[in-house]
Order: structure tokens, then sequence, then C-alpha cells
């Protein structure tokens, strides 16, 4: 038994991976926050450039990836799958538990897979610049990676916690020759409006998401690129389960359960929707989990409702499970999962029960990073050790029924720039969280009157 299944890099997919077409119910179309009417390709085009907004639409079942973006992508694609050996005999499970390692990327994690074409659509609509908003400063640096790949500015806004606590990241990122600016910064005006009301916040994505709009459509050769949550993003990223199902069919294995965290939705969708796509139209009957943290728990415990991707309100409403986009989780360390809502595309599937979620704490999480660290080799980015705390329970209950389930899940990322993380678990400082019920109330209360008619 082969414990690593690579591919050759001819296995790269050539296509894109489109689960709009084949969903049973359509995404709701996102609205004008001005005029709550649908929101067409006029609304996005000061932001994004055409290339992309025709993804963003698209209801074709698959999308053509530009040679220029394969080529690229060779740099680390295509990316190896494990059989977990070391965690089966540690768990001592009748579970088969495989993982896809999407941390041997240039960045370290998934982020790359869409951060490339997103450079490459904008270059090729002579863009010169790109802005974006980094949380734990993953997304920051993929995108860094692949300006540089196409000679284009970066500029990247960073949560404060982040820039904090990860100083590595934003070297990282100066490397590849991008800017990065802590936010809330005063170089915005949304920035320096939250400063002015609360001058110690820890920052969140929905913040460093209005500074960075706010300065592309300042500037005509600057546009702006988003890391997670649209379905263009979460397109790209489904070259990850379509590797993977080439992989397990050389181990002659498919699985029974999917499991990635959850933070915007974009690894998620990348390793599930090729599986879904065989339970919507081949009678499959996989299960898929999201593992989202119970600090920042939007699957599990906010509303299905229009809100804003932003804190400023400068996106258009998107359908989605939310928190409120005045929601500021705890500052916990897997920045990646600290945002107030789910993409519209995962929203959907869980409003009609495609799709499961689950809401994990911290400590258990850490606790099962380390756990794999020992058993496998690999240090997990704090956001990957999610699913490998669900991959844990789920394997512990395989054991108790004693049923052989195939498990997969994607360990988005290593923690290689995360260990101040694990310093902090191993020192005793970090801590799980409750949310009372009355601060999540107030938070969906503010977003009421954003809902159409
Ligand atoms: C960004 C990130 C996430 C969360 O974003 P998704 O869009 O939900 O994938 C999770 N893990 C890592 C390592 C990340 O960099």
């Amino acid at each position: 038994m082969n414990r690593k299944i690579t591919l050759n890099e001819s296995d790269i997919p050539e296509k894109w991976y489109n689960i709009v077409a084949d969903m049973p119910n359509k995404p709701l179309p996102p609205l004008n926050p001005k005029t709550r009417q649908p929101a067409g390709p006029d609304d996005l085009s000061p932001i994004f450039p055409m290339g992309l907004i025709e993804q963003e639409v698209s209801a074709e079942q698959y999308i053509e990836i530009p040679d220029e973006v394969r080529e690229i992508y060779k740099i680390w694609r295509p990316t190896p799958m494990y059989r977990a050996t070391g965690l089966e005999k540690m768990l001592d499970t009748p579970a088969k538990i495989y993982y896809k390692y999407e941390g041997v990327s240039p960045s370290g994690s998934h982020k790359p897979n869409t951060a490339v074409p997103q450079a490459y659509y904008n270059m090729k609509e002579g863009v010169k610049s790109i802005t974006t908003e980094t949380g734990a400063g993953q997304w920051g640096t993929a995108l860094a990676f692949a300006c540089s790949q196409f000679d284009m500015n970066c500029e990247v806004y960073m949560v404060r916690i982040s820039y904090d606590q990860k100083p590595y990241r934003k070297v990282m990122m100066n490397t590849f020759g991008a800017e990065v600016y802590p936010s809330p910064s005063d170089r915005t005006e949304a920035g320096r409006r939250i400063l002015e009301k609360t001058p110690d916040t820890s920052g969140s994505l929905g913040i460093a998401i209005s500074e960075a709009i706010e300065r592309a459509v300042s500037d005509d050769n600057t546009k702006y690129s988003l890391g997670s949550v649209l379905n263009h993003v979460l397109l790209h990223q489904t070259i990850i389960g379509q590797e993977s199902i080439k992989q397990l069919e050389y181990a002659g294995d498919y699985p029974d359960i999917v499991i990635a965290p959850l933070g915007g939705g974009s690894n998620f969708a990348g390793i599930s929707f090729p599986f879904l796509k065989n339970n919507l139209t081949d009678g499959k009957n996989t299960r898929f989990i999201a593992v989202e943290p119970a600090s920042c728990p939007k699957l599990t415990r906010g509303k299905f409702m229009y809100d804003h991707g932003d804190s400023a309100g400068y996106t258009p409403l998107l359908p989605m499970y939310t928190l409120g986009h005045n929601f500021t989780p705890a500052a916990i360390h897997a920045g990646g999962l600290r945002y107030h809502g789910a993409s519209v595309l995962c929203s959907q599937l869980l409003k009609d029960d495609l799709i499961e979620a689950v809401a994990l704490q911290q400590l258990e999480c850490f606790e099962a990073g380390v756990m794999f660290a020992k058993a496998e080799g690999i240090i997990s980015a704090p956001e990957a050790t999610h699913a490998v705390a669900q991959v844990i329970r789920e394997a512990n209950k395989a054991k108790e029924e004693g049923t052989e389930k195939t498990i997969l899940f994607n360990l988005c990322g290593h923690g290689f720039v995360d260990m101040s993380a694990y310093e902090d678990y191993f020192a005793g400082k970090l801590s799980d969280h409750e949310i009372a019920e009355e601060r999540l109330t107030e938070n969906i209360k503010e977003i009421e009157e954003l809902q159409p008619e």
C-alpha cells in the first residue's frame, strides 16, 4: 500500500468545475445595496475584471483553465495525497483516513490556486495594481506571490491582530514585493472611522475588506481581489477535489465522508464540490462536513440572510449564513476562520441539507493538531487543525460502531508561520470561547433592515 499518492504534471486539471450547473436550487442573486435589485456585472466592474465577473455569474458546468495559469500551477501541483496510516494506528481505528496536502504551495496553503488566476485575468485587462485584505496572512502571501509572477503591484490590508501575532507573514509578502498595512489603517475613510470609534480594535476581515475596496475604487488602474467567499474563488479551488478523485481512484477508494475547515468556504468547496457532483448526478452518498470555530459560528448559529461581505457595507448584499457584518470574533489563532459569513454557494447547499456543519472549540483543535504532527510529521495551520479534530471524532465513532469508513480531509495549509499559536497553546494561554445568544441576536438585528421586501 502506498502511503503517498502522487500525480504527474499532466494530471493537473484542464478545467475548473462549476457546481452552480448541478445545484438543485440555484443561489439567490447578490443585490445592489442601494437599490436592493439584483446586482449585475456593472455593479462589480469597478472592483473586478470582466474575466472574473463572467466566472462569478456563470452557470457553465466546466470552465477552461488558461495555459499560462496551468504553467504556474506546475510549481506545486498536483499536490500529494497521503494515507494517514500513522494517525490510523494512533487512533486504533478501522476507518481509512486520507488527506490532501495543500501546504506544498509557495505560500503554504490552498490560496495560490485562486490567487494565480485572479492575478492573470487582471493582468490580461491591463490592471497594474491589486489591493486585498488578509487575516492570518495566508491570502496576502498567496496574492503577493501571484502578482510577482505577472509583474503587478500588490497592496495588502492585514487584520491588526494577525499583523502583531504573525510578523513573518508580513516579511513573506514583502519578499514577493507587496506593501503591507495593519488594518484598520489611517489610509482609508473606512479605517479612520473605525480607529476613531475603537482605537484599540484587533481588526477584522470585514474592516480590512472595506479598506482594500475603497483603495481599488479610487484608482482606475487598481482592482480588488478577494481570497474566498465569491463563486469564482470557489470555482478555482475545485482543482483540489478533481485531483483527489484521481488519487483515490489509484488507491481503489472513494470517500464516505469529506471534511474541511470553513472560513469563507473556498478550501471546503475545493475538495468537496467535485465529489458532491457525484452525489447530485451519479447517485453517490458521501457526507460533507464543514468545520468552523465555535468563536465564529455562522453556519451553526448564524442566520441565512442578505448581508454585506464587509464592515463598511461597500460590497453587494449576499444571501448567506451570517453573524452580521459587524460581528468581531474573539482573537483566535485560526485567523482564516474569523469571517462573519459563509460563501453563497456553501450557504445554499447547507440550507438544502446537501452539506453539514459543525463548530469546534480551539483547545480540542490544537490537541488534534499536536497529535497529528506526531503521527504524520506535518504541523498543520491552526485552521486546518479544525478538520483534523473532526476527523478524529469521526474515526473514533467508526471504531465504536465497528465500521470501516473512508474519510478524506483537506490539510489546507502548514503551520510553520503560526508557531506562536502552538507556543501559546503549550503555555496554557489559550481558552475556549462561549458566545452569549444575546450577542448573536443583537448583531443579526442590525442587518434585518437590509433584507429585500
Ligand atoms: C484562508 C484559509 C482558510 C479559510 O478560508 P476558506 O476560504 O474557508 O478556505 C482555511 N485554512 C487556511 C490554511 C487558510 O489559509
